[in-house]
C-alpha cells in the first residue's frame, strides 16, 4: 500500500510525540504536521501532579522530546493553534490561524480536558485544576500563599495533589462523592490502603461528600459541603470548611467535538477499531480520546500514558499499511508520600480480591480475579508483585489465590496455571 503523502496530527501530547517517532522509524518520508492548541511541545503529564507541583522537577524535563528531535525529523510544528473543523470531503483541517491544512491521513490525538466544577463560586480566584503545565504554574504560587486547602475528588489527581499539599504543610480536607476513594480506578482493598495512608498523613477525608458552594469576596474563603445520596437530607449533612485554596480533580472528558462535528462515529470517545482507525479510513484516533475494542476488557477508553504510547505505535503501523491490532495489557503507576503504586490489568469486573501482605510497612498487593482467572494486580511498594503479576496476566496464567494470600510463600513458588 502506498504511504499517505501528508500526515496531519491534531493534539500535542504523549501520543503525538510517539506517533512522530514511530512514523519516521517505520520509514515514513512524507510530510508530518503537528498542530497543538497549547504553545508547549508535547510534554509528560504524570510529573505535573507529583514532582513538578512539589517544585522538584524542572520544566525542561517535562518535554517528551527536545525541539531538536522535531527539527531533525522534519516535523512541521504548529503550536498555539487550534484545529477548528475537519472537511472530510476536501480532506483538510481548518485552523484557528485561518489556514486550511490538507491531509491524506489525519490523526486525532486530542486527549481529554478536566471536568469543571459547576457549583456556585466555581469561578472564584483560588480554585484550581491539575491538567496542564499552565494549570500547575498557576497553582504553585497559590500553594505558597495558602494554609488550608480543600481537594475535590478522590481519584489519582485528588490523592496525588493532597499528598503534595500535605508535604507543603497545608491543612487538607478531601471531599469524595462516592463512599470509597478511587471508585473508578482501583479495587476496594487498594482504596482502603490509600484511605488509611492519607488519614495517617493528616488528610481529613470526607467520603460521600461534595461541594455545595465555594464562597468568598472575590477569592476562596470557605466551602459549603453536602452529603451525597441517601444522607443528603440528614441533619448533619451540611457544613462549612474554611479554605483559601480549592483543587479539583473530578475526572476528565474526551475532546471529541471536532470528530462529532465531522460526523465521525463516537461513544465515550472517538470510536476506532483495533488498529486505531475511525469509520473514515483516512482518519485515526489514539490515546485518552480513543474509544476502542480491547480483547480482554471489551469496548473501552483508557486514560493512561501506556495506552497513549502503545496506541500511537499501532496507529503509525496502520497509517503505513502494517496493521498490528492493539492488545496491550494496561499498566499504571502513582506516587503518594513514600508509596509507589504500580498496577497491571484493570480492576473491572472482578469477583474475588486477594490481599498479600508486603514485607515492610506501607506495602502490600491486591490480586483481582474473575472466574478464577487473574485480571489485575495492584502493588504498593512491591515491585516484585507488580512485575510477576504483570507477566502472569500477559501470559494468561493465574496464580493460586490461597498461595498468593500467604505472604510466607515466595511468589516464585506460587503454583500458576
Ligand atoms: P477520576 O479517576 O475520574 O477521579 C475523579 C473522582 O472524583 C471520581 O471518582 C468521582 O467520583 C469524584 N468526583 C466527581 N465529581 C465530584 C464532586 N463534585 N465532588 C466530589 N467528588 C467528585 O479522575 P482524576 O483523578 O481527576 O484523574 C483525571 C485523569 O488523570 C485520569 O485520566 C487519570 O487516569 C489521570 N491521572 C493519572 C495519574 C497517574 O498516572 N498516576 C495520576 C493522576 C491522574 P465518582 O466515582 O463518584 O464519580
Amino acid at each position: 500500500m502506498a504511504h499517505p503523502k501528508r500526515i496531519v496530527i491534531i493534539g500535542a501530547g504523549h501520543a503525538s510525540a510517539q506517533l512522530c517517532e514511530s512514523l519516521r522509524k517505520g520509514g515514513y518520508g512524507g510530510s508530518i504536521t503537528l498542530v497543538g492548541e497549547e504553545a508547549w511541545l508535547p510534554y509528560q503529564r504524570p510529573p505535573l501532579s507529583k514532582a513538578y507541583l512539589l517544585g522538584d522537577f524542572e520544566r525542561e524535563r517535562l518535554f517528551v522530546k527536545p525541539r531538536t528531535f522535531y527539527d531533525e525529523a522534519g516535523i512541521d510544528l504548529r503550536l498555539g493553534i487550534r484545529a477548528e473543523a475537519i472537511d472530510r470531503a476536501a480532506r483538510h483541517v481548518h485552523l484557528s490561524d485561518g489556514t486550511d491544512l490538507p491531509y491524506d491521513a489525519l490523526a486525532l490525538l486530542t486527549g481529554a480536558r478536566v471536568r469543571p466544577l459547576d457549583c456556585p463560586g466555581a469561578g472564584l480566584e483560588g480554585v484550581h485544576y491539575v491538567r496542564g503545565i499552565d494549570d500547575i504554574d498557576g497553582l504553585m504560587p497559590a500553594v505558597e500563599r495558602a494554609a488550608r486547602a480543600v481537594v475535590v475528588g478522590g481519584g489519582y489527581i485528588g490523592l496525588e495533589a493532597a499528598a503534595v499539599l500535605r508535604k507543603r504543610g497545608l491543612a487538607v480536607t478531601l471531599l469524595h462523592r462516592s463512599p470509597r476513594l478511587l471508585s473508578r480506578v482501583a479495587s476496594v482493598d487498594t482504596a482502603r490502603f490509600f484511605d488509611a495512608l492519607h488519614r495517617e498523613e493528616g488528610v481529613d477525608i470526607r467520603l460521600g461528600t461534595t461541594l455545595r458552594a465555594i464562597e468568598g469576596a472575590g477569592r476562596v474563603e470557605r466551602v459549603e459541603i453536602e452529603r451525597v445520596g441517601v444522607d443528603h437530607l440528614a441533619a448533619d449533612s451540611h457544613g462549612e470548611i474554611d479554605a483559601d485554596l480549592v483543587v479539583a480533580g473530578i475526572g476528565v472528558l474526551p475532546n471529541q467535538s471536532l470528530a462529532i462535528a465531522a460526523g465521525l462515529m463516537t461513544e465515550d470517545g472517538i470510536a476506532v477499531d483495533e488498529t486505531c482507525r475511525t469509520d473514515d479510513p483516512a482518519i485515526f484516533a489514539a490515546g485518552d480520546v480513543a474509544w476502542h475494542p480491547h480483547g480482554r476488557w471489551g469496548d473501552i477508553r483508557l486514560e493512561s500514558v501506556q495506552n497513549a504510547l502503545d496506541q500511537a505505535k499501532v496507529c503509525a503501523a496502520a497509517m503505513l499499511g502494517e496493521a498490528t491490532p492493539y492488545d496491550a495489557i494496561p499498566w499504571f503507576w502513582s506516587d503518594q508520600y513514600d508509596v509507589k503504586l504500580q498496577s497491571a490489568g484493570l480492576p473491572q469486573g472482578y469477583d474475588r480480591a486477594v490481599w498479600r501482605a508486603g514485607d515492610r510497612p506501607r506495602s502490600g498487593s491486591c490480586w483481582l480475579y474473575a472466574a478464577e482467572r487473574l485480571l489485575c494486580v495492584e502493588a504498593m511498594n512491591d515491585p516484585r508483585a507488580y512485575m510477576t503479576g504483570k507477566r502472569w496476566i500477559e501470559a494468561g496464567v493465574s496464580p493460586e489465590p490461597e498461595a498468593i494470600a500467604d505472604a510466607g510463600t515466595p511468589l516464585k513458588s506460587v503454583p500458576a496455571t
